[in-house]
């Protein structure tokens, strides 16, 4: 920690001061103290470690943890970073009442943000404790990765997986989720915009990196330009996904049976049962399991013209899930919204629908990816003035 009482009760920031004061307090022994559990503490320095104070040996102090050359390292930078814009940053902040200690906290206007910089695995439980212990006392909280949990898989895609997910989800922007990163050797930090899940351990997202001395606070949040190559991938994705071969435990493996038993081939199924839904719509439920179910056993026994109560739809959904396990309003109307405007359904009021036309399967696997192709090319690039205050899904023009 960069952060001790001095003797005389006056707040060191360790960073401040140059190497040779530095020295004369080692060399001197002058004491120091935690600001949370104000027991003793001693500076460390040395050629390869920023110079930090450290606790001896036997603490019992729940923030005595080593944090690592690495974190040590980006937080003193982006704290650095941060105090060059118009506000107020303070480094290692405790806040007594929630036993939490900030890496860095700024206060813009009546704003109050705790920024952490982290860089080793914690849990979801933890994860969101921390956050929501930050916000019983009105402050928001925002994470910056350290840059080893970003793994780019191709153009568009990023590995993920729980820890990442979490973030996700606890995003500043609820409608707008990003993920940042930084490395503190490049000195760069790097966003993902327009976050999508593919699959459990996959996301699309576009990527941008900038170098921290460039880079402007606010610029963060910036929604970016949509990237164009979202069809391309997400067709791709499809077609993974209906030629997956997988062994017994697999999820599509048990969809397929069940598909199966109902007389309907999961390679062959309607377009309509592979929809992306975005971050912060989606249910941690992969998004062909739950549209292929409302498949079968609602629209492709409809007929063209046919009406439909919405909370039955609902209904449908937690019969296979249970009520309470996952809120499926969002992804829902998010989805019914999509199908809408892709011609199958019209929302008639916020409870009633009717089918368009029937809804029916391909019969082979060529017609199923011909079919994808006229399906979600125009779906994703319809133009952009007739829906610019549509769904966020058709702003992927080029
Ligand atoms: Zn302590």
């Amino acid at each position: 920690m960069q952060r001790a009482m001095s003797k005389t009760g006056e707040s060191i920031l360790l960073f401040r001061h140059s190497q040779r004061e530095i020295a004369v307090w080692k060399e001197n022994k002058n004491i120091f103290y935690c600001p949370v559990c104000e027991e003793r503490v001693i500076i460390r320095s040395g050629e390869r470690v920023v110079p930090h104070f450290s606790h001896l040996p036997q603490t019992a102090c729940l923030f005595s943890g080593g944090e690592g050359a690495y974190h040590a390292r980006g937080k003193l930078q982006l704290f650095q970073w941060l105090t060059r814009f118009n506000m107020r940053a303070d480094l290692e902040v405790y806040f007594p009442e929630i036993s939490q200690s900030a890496d860095i906290f700024i206060c813009i206007g009546q704003k109050k943000i705790a920024v952490e910089f982290q860089c080793s695995r914690i849990s979801r439980k933890e994860i969101l404790s921390r956050i929501q212990g930050y916000k019983s006392i009105g402050i928001e909280s925002m994470w910056i990765l350290g840059a080893k949990y970003l793994k780019r898989k191709g153009a568009c895609t990023f590995q993920t997986n729980h820890f990442l997910d979490t973030f996700i989800h606890s995003s500043p922007q609820k409608d707008y989720p990003q993920l940042f990163f930084y490395d503190p050797f490049l000195s760069e930090m790097a966003v993902l915009h327009h976050l999508h899940p593919l699959q459990t351990s996959k996301l699309f997202a576009k990527q941008f990196i900038y170098p921290l001395h460039k880079l402007h606070f606010k610029h963060l949040f910036h929604k970016e330009k949509n990237p164009g190559k979202f069809p391309e991938v997400w067709l791709k994705e499809v077609q993974r996904l209906r030629i997956k071969v997988e062994g017994a435990y697999g999820s599509v493996y048990q969809l397929r049976r069940w598909l199966y038993s109902k007389g309907y081939l999961f390679q062959h199924l309607p377009s309509i049962c592979f929809i992306p839904i975005p971050y912060y719509a989606a249910v941690p439920v992969p998004f062909y399991k739950w549209q292929t179910e409302l498949y079968v056993t609602w629209l492709a026994d409809l007929k063209a013209g046919e009406r439909t109560d919405i909370g039955r739809v609902k209904k449908i959904l937690y019969s296979f899930y249970g009520k309470g396990t996952f809120d499926f309003s969002n992804a829902l109307s998010y989805y019914l919204q999509l199908i809408q405007r892709a011609g199958y359904i019209d929302i008639q009021s916020s409870s009633i629908l009717r089918t368009k036309k029937e809804i029916i399967c391909y019969s082979s696997l060529e017609q199923a990816a011909q079919g994808d192709q006229s399906f979600f090319y125009p779906f994703f690039t319809e133009k952009k003035a007739k829906y610019e205050h549509d769904s966020p899904l058709f702003r992927y023009t080029k």
